[in-house]
């Protein structure tokens, strides 16, 4: 929850937001790297995985019709010649760093959920490889540009938190954490130990007590950050001299149950309470 404010508008007031190019590109560079793994072995080439694109592309328009608009050739929008050759162009760069001909995924778009001390943590695992001797890998794909040093801590929790549900479900730590950047081709490798995965278990709890807080005060603070550049509403923003709405009369239920949703593309992970607690929820991504 890196803004108290951000949260409450997504999750309480549910205000709407435009769809995100990065977002919906995501989405469907995701799908195609899923879907290729559909085919033989010897079938999965770049020619094929960027083949899948326009169908894949009409499928997710046909969920969400304003997605169109986003390549419609407008005023500064490409048209979708050019919009499903941009996200061709990552197909392309993630052969460069991995070749599915030689990988046999156990699980794709893997829906993971674990109850940890009170609070059920769930989220979506892009790809999950599992060797001969039991081993795991977590892979999880990212259309971006990886993080410089300062922010690898941050896309590394992501995929901590997935570890955590997979060793409290499967009571195996995965050997490997496996964030996949296409945007700039590079992979980003970590190592998972038992105190890190305690630590990140402490952090939800201590996220989701926070989150209980800021739900019974309805107290829903601002907080300014380099997130705001891209936050949708900062007219309703004090930190930009806006005014939030009121607050709903159901405010405290919806902050505290929200629906388990799947964000649109490059991960998702939620914490919500235990089924045996008392109502409340948080969301992390
Ligand atoms: S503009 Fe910034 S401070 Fe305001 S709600 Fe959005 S993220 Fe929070």
């Amino acid at each position: 929850m890196q803004c108290p404010l951000l949260y409450r508008y997504r999750v309480i007031d549910k205000l709407p937001e435009p769809a995100s190019p990065a977002a919906a590109r995501g989405t469907l560079v995701h799908t195609a790297l899923e879907r290729i793994f559909d085919l033989p072995a010897e079938q999965r080439t770049p020619e094929a995985t960027i083949g899948l694109l326009p169908e894949q592309w009409d499928q997710l328009v046909a969920q969400e019709p304003e997605l169109a608009a986003l390549c419609d050739g407008d005023e500064g929008v490409p048209d979708l010649t050019k919009w499903l050759a941009d996200a061709g162009d990552l197909v392309q760069r993630w052969f460069t760093l991995e070749n599915p001909m030689f990988l046999e995924p156990a699980e794709r778009e893997l829906y993971v959920e674990a109850e940890c001390e009170g609070l059920t943590l769930r989220g979506y695992v892009d790809r999950l490889d599992v060797a001969p001797d039991g081993r795991l890998r977590v892979v999880d794909y990212k259309t971006g540009r990886s993080p410089s040093e300062l922010f690898e801590g941050k896309a590394l929790f992501q995929m901590k938190f997935y570890a955590l549900v997979l060793w409290r479900t499967r009571g195996v730590i995965p050997t490997m954490l496996q964030l996949v950047y296409l945007k700039d081709a590079q992979i980003l490798r970590y190592e998972p130990v038992e105190a890190e995965l305690v630590a990140t278990e402490r952090k939800m709890q201590a996220l989701w007590a926070a989150i209980e807080v800021a739900a019974r005060n309805g107290d829903w603070r601002p907080k300014k950050s380099r997130l705001c550049s891209f936050c949708h509403h900062q007219d309703v923003c004090p930190e930009f001299g806006g005014t939030p709405p009121p607050l709903p009369d159901d405010a405290l239920e919806r902050a505290l149950n929200p629906p388990s949703r799947r964000a649109a593309a490059d991960g998702a992970h939620q914490l919500v309470p235990a089924p045996t607690q008392v109502k409340a929820a948080a969301e992390t991504s």
